[in-house]
C-alpha cells in the first residue's frame, strides 16, 4: 500500500447529515480547505436507507430518506470540498498544542494520512446487535438490525425472509415494520421488553392494526432456534413467566442505539460514561483541543435534522476558533444524569451561554433522553442539595430528546466545582 499525504484546514469524518451539513457551512468561507471522508460508497449516511419525514427542521421541506440523502450529497458535491468515499478513518493521532492532528484513512487507492488543523467526528450511531443484547439460542442466519435489514431491502432490493419477529418498541421498530411490510415479509409480532412502549402508544397501536401484527409488551425473547436459518423464537412474558413459541424465519433487533465512537478509544479524547460518545462542551469541542463532534456520534440517537443543524452549528464554532475568537468560558460546569435518564448532551455547560440560550425543540441544544417511557414526571436539576430547575412533563417518551432549558436554571445557586445532576421524579403532580 502506498501512503498518500493530505493537508487540510478541516477534516470531516462521516458523510451523513451532520458531516455534510458542517461541510456546507464551512465551505462558505473562501480559501478554507476541507476534506470529507465517508466509509460507504455513497454519501448521505443513515437516511439513504430510511423511509419518510426527512428534512423538516433543516431544509424546511419534507423528503423521503433517500431523497434527503441524495439532496445533501448533490449539494456538497457542487462545492470544492475534497470528497473521499470508500474511505474509512482508522486512527486519530492528536496534535500537541498548535500542531496538526493526523488521521489515518484506508481508501481503495491506499492509506491516506490526513493532516488537519481541525477535526470533526460525525460518524453517527448504530443499533445494539443480537450478540450485545445477549439473547440465548443458536446462531442461525436471518437475524438483522433495522439498519442491516433496510440496507438489504431498500438498497439491494432483496426480500430476506418470509415471516419476521421484531424486537424493540422505539420509533425505529415501526420503521422496521414498514420496511418488512413493503418487502412483502409477514410480521410475526413485535416484542417489547417494557410494559410501556418506547414510542407514542396510539400511533404504535394504529400501525400494528394496519399491518396486522400483535405487540407483546412486557416480554423477552427467551430463545432463538434454528440450524442454518431461524426457525422460530420462544418468548416469555415477564409478569407470569409464561413462555410460548413464535413461528418466524427472521428476527429484527431494533434500537438501543449506541454512538459509533470507536475512533476515540485509542486517544485521549474523553468518553462520557452515560452517552458512551465523546464528552463535548457547548461548542461541541471534545476534551482534545480543535477536535469537535456532531450528530449521533454524540449519543444514540437523535433525529436526522437535529444532527444536520448540529453540523452547521459546529462549523460556525470551528470558523470562530479559526478567526481567533475565544470559545471557552471559564465559568463552566458539567452535567450528569441519574437513571432512568440515559445522558445529557452536551455535557459541559458555559454559564454565560446557558443564560442567553433559547431552548427550542426546533434546534439543537442541551437535551436529555430517558431509557423508559414515563407518565407524569418532573425533570429536575440539582447542585448538591440545591434545586436549580424543575419542569413537569405529562409523558416522557423513552429514547426521545427532551430539551433542557438551561436558561431557566437558577445558576446563582450552583456550585460550579461539582456536576449538576439531572434527574426524573415520578408522580409529583
Ligand atoms: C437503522 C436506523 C434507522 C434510523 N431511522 C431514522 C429515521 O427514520 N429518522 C430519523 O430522523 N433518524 C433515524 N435514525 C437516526 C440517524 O442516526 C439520523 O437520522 C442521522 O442519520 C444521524 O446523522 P449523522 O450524520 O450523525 O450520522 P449518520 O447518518 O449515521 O452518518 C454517519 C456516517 O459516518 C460514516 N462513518 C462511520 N464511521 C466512519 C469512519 N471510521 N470513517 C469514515 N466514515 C465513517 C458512516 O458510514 C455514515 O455514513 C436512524 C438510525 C439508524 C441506525
Amino acid at each position: 500500500m502506498t501512503a498518500l499525504e493530505k493537508h487540510v484546514d478541516v477534516a470531516v469524518i462521516g458523510g451523513g447529515p451532520a458531516g455534510i451539513s458542517a461541510c456546507l457551512e464551512l465551505v462558505k468561507v473562501p480559501g478554507i480547505r476541507i476534506a470529507l471522508f465517508e466509509s460507504e460508497a455513497e454519501l448521505g449516511g443513515m437516511p439513504r436507507c430510511c423511509h419518510v419525514f426527512f428534512g423538516m427542521r433543516d431544509m424546511k421541506r419534507l423528503y423521503s430518506g433517500p431523497q434527503y440523502a441524495r439532496k445533501l450529497s448533490q449539494l456538497v458535491r457542487k462545492t470544492r470540498v475534497d470528497i473521499h468515499t470508500n474511505a474509512t478513518a482508522l486512527q486519530i493521532i492528536e496534535g500537541k498544542e498548535k500542531s496538526r492532528h493526523l488521521v489515518k484513512i484506508a481508501t481503495p487507492e491506499g492509506l491516506i494520512t490526513c493532516k488537519c488543523k481541525y477535526l470533526l467526528l460525525a460518524t453517527g450511531c448504530f443499533e445494539s446487535s443480537r450478540e450485545s443484547r445477549r439473547i440465548p439460542g443458536t446462531r442461525p442466519a436471518g437475524i438483522y438490525t433495522t439498519g442491516s435489514l433496510q440496507q438489504v431491502v431498500n438498497l439491494q432490493k432483496l426480500k430476506p425472509g418470509r415471516k419476521a419477529l421484531i424486537l424493540g418498541s422505539e420509533n425505529v421498530a415501526f420503521s422496521a415494520a414498514l420496511t418488512l411490510h413493503r418487502a412483502g415479509i409477514k410480521i410475526a409480532g413485535l416484542v417489547s421488553e417494557d410494559s410501556r412502549l418506547q414510542t407514542y402508544p396510539l400511533a404504535a397501536k394504529a400501525i400494528s392494526i394496519a399491518m396486522g401484527f400483535k405487540i407483546f409488551d412486557d416480554t423477552d425473547i427467551e430463545n432463538i432456534f434454528g440450524k442454518k436459518r431461524v426457525e422460530g423464537a420462544t418468548l416469555i412474558r415477564r409478569s407470569d413467566r409464561r413462555s410460548f413459541e413464535i413461528d418466524c424465519d427472521t428476527v429484527v433487533c431494533t434500537g438501543k442505539f449506541r454512538p459509533d465512537a470507536a475512533l476515540i478509544y485509542q486517544t485521549s479524547i474523553a468518553e462520557d460514561q452515560d452517552s458512551r460518545g465523546p464528552l463535548v462542551d457547548m461548542n461541541y469541542m471534545t476534551s482534545s483541543p480543535r477536535i469537535f463532534a456532531a450528530g449521533n456520534v454524540l449519543r444514540g440517537a437523535d433525529m436526522h435534522d437535529i444532527c444536520a443543524l448540529e453540523g452547521r452549528q459546529v462549523a460556525v464554532r470551528i470558523l470562530d476558533h479559526r478567526r481567533g475568537n475565544e470559545l471557552n468560558d471559564t465559568n463552566r460546569v458539567t452535567l450528569s444524569v441519574s437513571a432512568p435518564l440515559r445522558y445529557a448532551v452536551p455535557q459541559v455547560i458555559f454559564l454565560n451561554r446557558a443564560r442567553t440560550t433559547r431552548t427550542s425543540c426546533w434546534s439543537p441544544g442541551v437535551s436529555v433522553q430517558s431509557a423508559l417511557t414515563l407518565k407524569r414526571v418532573t425533570i429536575e436539576a440539582w447542585s448538591g442539595d440545591r434545586k436549580l430547575y424543575s419542569k413537569r412533563c405529562s409523558r416522557l417518551i423513552a429514547n426521545s430528546r427532551f430539551p433542557l432549558q438551561v436558561e431557566r436554571f437558577d445558576w446563582e445557586k450552583a456550585d460550579l466545582s461539582k456536576p449538576i445532576m439531572i434527574k426524573v421524579v415520578e408522580d409529583q403532580f
